[in-house]
Formats: structure tokens, sequence, C-alpha cells
């Protein structure tokens, strides 16, 4: 494995002729001043900023990327599952008017396209090219809209909230000239504007539990910057939190890392494909590129554990996963299938640059796939390092679906004592509880009851409860502390 160092972010200011135009954050694969704007996700500069803050955080998190990739490589060979993970998402929008209040039609068809794109149901999929064919996966993960809020009660899985902010990247009190200053605000404050869109104190909205919920906010990310004569500036489309290692990660980094809100943070414009609204410019030409919906599926990608498919770095960085092509820099939005930047040997052969990929950064127009690979590390991060966000549903039965969200779990995790609360009156059901060595821990069946409290006995770690009815069935991941 190559080691991961620090890449720096360039920052240059750019005074134009025929505009004024402020901070351009460029990575270092780009050294050449150029006046367009880049553009991206903020989710591996949200790794550099915690690694800044606590030398050593992106060491530990390259290792927990090792770990997995030790473990995935050695179940390479075996069945893949026959359940596919659903994962409760809300959706916190947080406007200041009334275009960022995005429509609840917008919310839910991100939600299709999300489970399309991980589903690989999306018609686009016929576009993979067929150097690719072996390596893309159906993901077998799905997102639903929350049914049940964090107090027990129905829910669309929308919040609303109305603020005060208009721009949560901030204000940039500086300017010309000021590069070191520039340079330092960003480094030090940014991030932390944005995550007020987090906190109800800061003008945004406190999270769902975050273990049981993906929660991702809406708001206008952008900075207002009153000495570029009040340029607007946007840096990032989104950016997500990186999983963590709870049992092993020294407190000081988990309590670094905790000053972020675990979850997505979206600009309002690049929710959904139906979105009434665009950019302006000098950002319209991104408009056709990243309007389709799939800069969620990419931050989705991110809070499940997967890295950027060229590494953030040059040939020589790498992403952890053994089946995707390395590339020596992002795509920058193009859909170039000509493209073969770094020498791999995959299976044999040295595929081109996979701009498919939704973990590259190349137009939503051409991403279509994600791969066994990276398959295989979102569910390791599934059940072990995001343990209770999602529940398990058997295939081709979608009665279950409905089955296991009229079900509330909690508190998970517990410290033993668990309660399950039924919407409806079962006549019988049966409980089965195994920890994470396949240990039978419980088997009892109960009758005409909604409500039943039990204690999980036995060490700290993952169990998984069987909830079993009428020849419905599903399982409840549950982790004592
Ligand atoms: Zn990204």
């Amino acid at each position: 494995m190559k080691t991961k160092g620090v890449l720096t972010i360039i920052l240059t200011i750019l005074m134009l002729q025929s505009q004024a135009q402020g901070l351009v954050l460029q990575s270092k694969q780009n050294k050449q001043t150029t006046t367009n704007i880049t553009l991206g996700c903020g989710s591996y500069d949200l790794m550099q900023h915690l690694d800044n803050k606590k030398p050593g955080f992106l060491e530990l998190s390259n290792k927990l990327m090792q770990n997995i990739e030790k473990n995935i490589s050695n179940q390479r060979n075996t069945k893949s599952s026959d359940s596919i993970y659903v994962i409760p998402v809300v959706f916190h929008i947080v406007y200041n008017n009334d275009s960022e209040n995005i429509p609840d039609s917008v919310i839910q068809n991100q939600i299709e396209i999300l489970n399309h794109c991980y589903r690989r149901t999306n018609s686009d999929t016929t576009n993979t090219r067929p150097v690719f064919h072996n390596i893309v996966a159906d993901t077998k993960i799905e997102f639903v809209l929350a049914e049940i809020d964090p107090e027990g009660n129905p829910t669309t899985g929308i919040t609303r909230t109305q603020t005060d902010i208009e721009y949560f990247g901030g204000i940039l009190a500086y300017g010309q000239g000021q590069d070191q200053e520039i340079l330092d605000w960003v480094n030090d404050s940014l991030l932390y504007n944005l995550f007020r869109l987090t906190n109800d104190t800061l003008g945004g909205k406190k999270p769902w539990n975050p273990d049981k919920y993906l929660n991702v906010w809406i708001g206008d990310l952008r900075i207002l910057e009153p000495e570029f004569n009040n340029y607007k500036e946007l840096v990032y489309f989104g950016l997500s939190t990186p999983p963590m290692d709870h049992h092993n990660w020294p407190d000081s980094v988990l309590n670094l890392v905790n000053i972020y809100e675990q979850g997505i943070l979206l600009h309002y414009i690049n929710l959904g494909a139906n979105n009434p609204n665009s950019f302006p410019n000098p950002y319209h030409t991104y408009n056709g590129l990243i309007t389709t919906g799939k800069i969620l599926v990419h931050e989705v990608g991110h809070f499940l554990g997967l890295r950027h498919i060229w590494g953030d770095g040059d040939c020589n960085f790498n992403d952890f996963i053994y089946d995707t092509p390395n590339a020596n820099a992002s795509s920058q939005y193009n859909c170039n299938k000509n493209r073969n930047t770094c020498v791999d040997d995959i299976y044999g052969i040295d595929p081109p640059d996979m701009v498919e990929n939704y973990m590259d950064y190349s137009s939503g127009n051409c991403q279509n796939s994600f791969t066994i690979g990276q398959t295989a590390v979102m569910h390791y991060v599934l059940n072990h390092y995001r343990p209770v966000l999602s529940n398990t549903i058997e295939i081709n039965n979608i009665e279950n679906n409905q089955f296991y969200q009229s079900f509330n779990v909690y508190p998970n995790p517990t410290t033993g004592a668990v309660t399950i609360k039924s919407e409806h009156d079962i006549d019988d059901f049966q409980i089965i509880i195994h920890d994470s060595q396949g240990r039978l821990v419980k088997n009892t069946c109960f009758m005409d009851i909604t409500t039943l409290n039990f204690t999980i006995e036995g060490s700290r770690g993952i169990y998984f409860m069987e909830i079993i009815s009428n020849n419905k069935r599903t399982t409840f991941k549950i982790l004592k502390l």
C-alpha cells in the first residue's frame, strides 16, 4: 500500500478585469493559475482540515481503509449477501428565501435517483464501457425517506427550517493582497461556517440521531465576499463526513471529529434532477453537468467510506479499492473516454480512467457505476462503522420492507435495555437474536402486544435481531455499548 501524504490546497486570489471574483480553490495537481472556478466536493478537504487540527487524523483514516481493504480481500470469493441494506434518510431543508425551500417533489426525485444508481437500475448503465462490465455492481443499498422520527412519531422524512443566514459559507472579510489571511480563514473558519447548517443555535437544524438516520442538510453553501464587490462564491457542491472507528481511535481524535455532525451538506441547487433552481453566471456552465442528482450519489459514497477514485493525488495515490482504475487527477467534469493516465493491473488488464464511476469528478451525464470493490467497502462500513444505520431486508419480498418500517427499536446503540414498538397490534411474533459470531442469544415468541421491553445480555458489540411474523421477517442490527 502506498503511503498517502497530505495534499495542500493552493489558494489563489484572482481579480478579473471584467468582473470582481473572489477566492478560488485549486487542487495541487493543477498548479497553473486559471480563471476557471474550480468547484467540487469538500469531503476530502474536510479530512485534510481535521488532519491540520489533529495531525494523524488522515493516517488513522487511511489505516481504517487499509483494514477494510484487507478484510474484504479475504471475502472476495464468498457468495454475496441475499439481503439489501435499507437506509432511512432525513432531509433538512434550511432556507433563507422561497427558492431555497425546495419542494417535496425534488426530494422524492432525489431518493429515486439514489435508488436507481445504488441498485444499478438507471437507464444510462447501458453506457458503461464493456471493459468495465465485469467489475460494476448492484450495491444492494436502498434509501427511504424516514417514516418514524426520533420521538417515534410519523414523519415525511423532511424538515423545513427558515434561517436568517444567507450564506452558510460565511463572510470573507479580506480582499486582494491578503492571500495568507484568506488561506487562514479557509483553513480555520470555512468548514465551521458550513456546519452551522447542522446546529439549531447557529441558524441551522440539529440532526436526528446520526447513528440511525442519514442526515442530509440542504442549504446555501456560498460565501459572501464584500471585499470583492459582494461576490458570491461557491466552493463546494457538497461534502460528507467520513466513517470513524469508535473502538480504536483515541478520544482526542473522536472528540475533534464530533465537532462536525455526521451527515452530508449539499448546496440547494444540486438536489435532484427536477430542481427549479439553476446556477447563475459564472457557474452556469455547470448546469448541464451536475443537475442530474448525482452529486448526492457521490456524497453518500463518501459517507459509506468511499474515497475519490483518483485517490486525491497522482498515480502514486489510490482509493484503497482493488478493482477501480487509478487516475493521476480527477476528470474535471468531462467525459473523456480516451484517458488512461496510470498503469493498472486489474484482472490482468490496464483499463482506462473510469469516468463512469460516481466517485470521479466526471460529469453526472457519464456517471453510471459503482464497482464490486466499492460495494464491498460500503457493506463493510455499514456492518462495522455505521452498524445501526441500515436494516437488512431479504430480497424478493416487498412486504418485508413495510414490515420493518412498522417497528421502532430504541435506544440503539444501547447499554442493554431495548424496546420494540410496533405500529400495529401483532397477533404473534418471534424474536431471534444472534451475536456477531452467529451464536444464539435469545429466541422468544410473543402474542398480542405493541410494545416489548427486554435486555440483551452479553458483551458489547453488534447483535442481529430478527423479527418474524406471519411469514414476514426483518432484521435489525443493535449495537451494545
Ligand atoms: Zn467527493
